[in-house]
């Protein structure tokens, strides 16, 4: 199946700093800055066989519950309509609030979907400063709708009572950056989801994130995450590239890395 990549300029729903509105333009600029080239470490040449939908468009109102509730809807659609057109989508955020809307898109055409989730915050609050699409609540949205039948969160370092009790309750494997080497891939089947916040990598290599967390994965970890991955992969996100905190656009050139070889591996294991 084709891969697109969708841009997702929406940050209405970040709890500390915006700015990963401007996330997909970042790292489409990086990916094609010309200080590298079109292939990934396998040696696929998988930048032109990724067609760009460009963003979409979104009110992208803070405080505004209904207009974010519109945004999502309209994100759900865009990838509702994308798989029905026999797409598989590679989504850039945005913060991680766009992760709840595209996998209730994904769950229609996957009902037994298996997420697995890079982060260092585990996102299941129940509630959030009062607001249900906040980007610390992706994951419990989706997992009331029954978005998913597994959840994996890997690199995790801020996880509070309530986190573990909201993985408790809904079932959640939180592997913490300390325990990555518990992440056993073989152990994943059916349809596979991938979303990367990229503040799950160390800020030391990706400090272009709103949400400083050190002690993180590095690059290479969430590659070797990225390349144990068995297929099918029928989508993927990476979210809260915040440009305006980046240095020397070094997060947008590590989205970029990951979107090649994400796609890469999706290319490989269908
Ligand atoms: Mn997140
Ligand atoms: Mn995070």
């Amino acid at each position: 199946m084709p891969l697109v990549v969708l841009g997702i300029p929406w940050d209405a729903n970040s709890s500390h700093l915006h700015g990963c509105a401007a996330g997909p333009d970042a790292i489409r600029a990086a990916l094609h800055s010309g200080s590298g080239n079109d292939a990934t470490e396998h040696g696929l040449s998988v930048v032109p066989k990724l067609s760009d939908l460009g963003n979409l468009e979104l009110q992208n109102s803070v405080g505004d519950l209904d207009a974010n509730w519109a945004d999502a809807n309209v994100i759900t659609d865009a990838v509702d309509a994308q798989i029905a057109a026999g797409n598989r989508v590679i989504s850039l955020g945005g913060d991680h609030a766009v992760t709840y809307p595209i996998l209730r898109g994904v769950a229609k055409h996957h009902p037994k979907l298996t997420v697995v989730h890079i982060d260092a915050h585990p996102d299941m609050y129940d509630d959030f400063e009062g607001n249900p699409l906040s980007h610390a609540s992706p994951f419990a949205r989706a997992l009331e709708d029954g978005c998913m039948q597994r959840l994996v969160q890997l690199g995790i370092r801020t996880a509070t009572t309530h986190s573990y009790e909201q993985a408790d309750r809904f079932g959640v494997q939180m592997i913490g950056a300390r325990q990555l080497d518990q992440f056993d891939a073989s152990t994943l089947d059916g349809p596979i989801y991938l979303t990367v916040d990229l503040d799950g990598l160390d800020p030391a290599v990706a400090p272009g994130v709103s949400h400083h967390e050190p002690g993180g994965l590095t690059v290479r970890e969430v590659l070797d995450i990225i390349d144990a991955l068995p297929g099918p992969i029928v989508g993927a996100d990476i979210v809260e590239l915040n440009p305006s905190r980046d240095l020397v656009d070094m997060t947008a050139m590590v989205g970029a890395k990951l979107l090649k070889e994400i796609a890469g591996r999706m290319l490989t294991v269908g």
